[in-house]
């Protein structure tokens, strides 16, 4: 089966909402008529509105970086589904590797936030991805499944079409360092036959699974090429309009 492959720019704690902005501006003419993939710029909170309304009617979406599970209440900080939705976003990223190491972000959390970015019909980039150690110990393929046996828990065939899933290394993001193509080809396999066994084949063959970690123009088609690895998710080379156009257009 065919799947359409997703790039998508995540901004981390970069850029005010006039750096947004611009960036957009540049960005909207290198990208335009481009429909192979879907294009998605996760931008800081406070720049959401902005990036919504500079991309309205092109081919760019907009997702948050994090999103919190509840529907509403007491926490401090965070930003809900509905709120997500009223601004115009359509994405999320969940249990991105800086969340699970800075902000306590584990499976369970992972597997709520899930649910309810299924419930509100937002689609989902779980993140998963072993560190260093883990892989040098031979222990890759197990942490993959058991973080994704924890994300996926309770999510019915119904619910899964619109989940994606990003392989990220953990050793690789933000480091320069890369997996190489065959080492994320391998990951995605493993990671696709793994949903097959919870989730089914149907599911499995059609789930997009993204490689992020220093994607960069150079690297780009090499990774993308690859036949399990259906899209990236970018993080510093997303920043400069022309660097991620390029990575867009591999
Ligand atoms: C990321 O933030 O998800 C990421 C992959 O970052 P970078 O491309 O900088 O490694």
């Amino acid at each position: 089966m065919s799947r359409k492959a997703l790039i998508a720019a995540n901004w981390k704690m970069y850029k005010t909402p006039a750096e947004a902005q611009a960036f957009v501006d540049a960005f909207l003419p290198l990208v335009a008529g481009h429909t192979r993939d879907e294009i998605v710029l996760f931008p800081s909170a406070t720049s959401l509105s902005t990036v919504v309304e500079a991309v309205a009617g092109s081919n760019v979406a907009v997702g948050l970086q994090n999103m919190h599970w509840a529907e509403e209440g007491a926490y401090t900080g965070e930003s809900s589904a509905a709120m997500l939705k009223a601004v115009g976003a359509t994405h999320t990223l969940i249990g991105h590797s800086e969340r699970r190491q800075y902000f306590g972000e584990n499976d369970e959390v992972v597997n709520l936030k899930l649910q309810t970015a299924l419930k509100h019909g937002i689609i989902p980039i779980v993140c998963i991805g072993e560190h260093l150690d883990e892989r040098e110990a031979g222990k890759t393929a197990v942490v993959l499944c058991a973080q994704l046996r924890g994300a996926l828990t309770g999510v019915t065939l119904e619910a899964a079409a619109p989940i994606v899933i990003a392989y990220e290394p953990v050793w690789a993001i933000g480091t320069g360092r890369t997996a190489t193509p065959e080492m994320a080809a391998e990951a995605h396999q493993i990671i696709r036959a793994e949903i097959s066994q919870i989730l089914g084949p149907a599911v499995a063959d059609a789930v997009r699974i993204l490689y992020g970690g220093s994607v960069k123009p150079d690297n780009a088609s090499s990774l993308l090429q690859q036949h399990d690895i259906d899209g990236a998710l970018v993080g510093g080379a997303s920043l400069k309009p022309d660097s991620f156009a390029a990575i867009v257009k591999y």
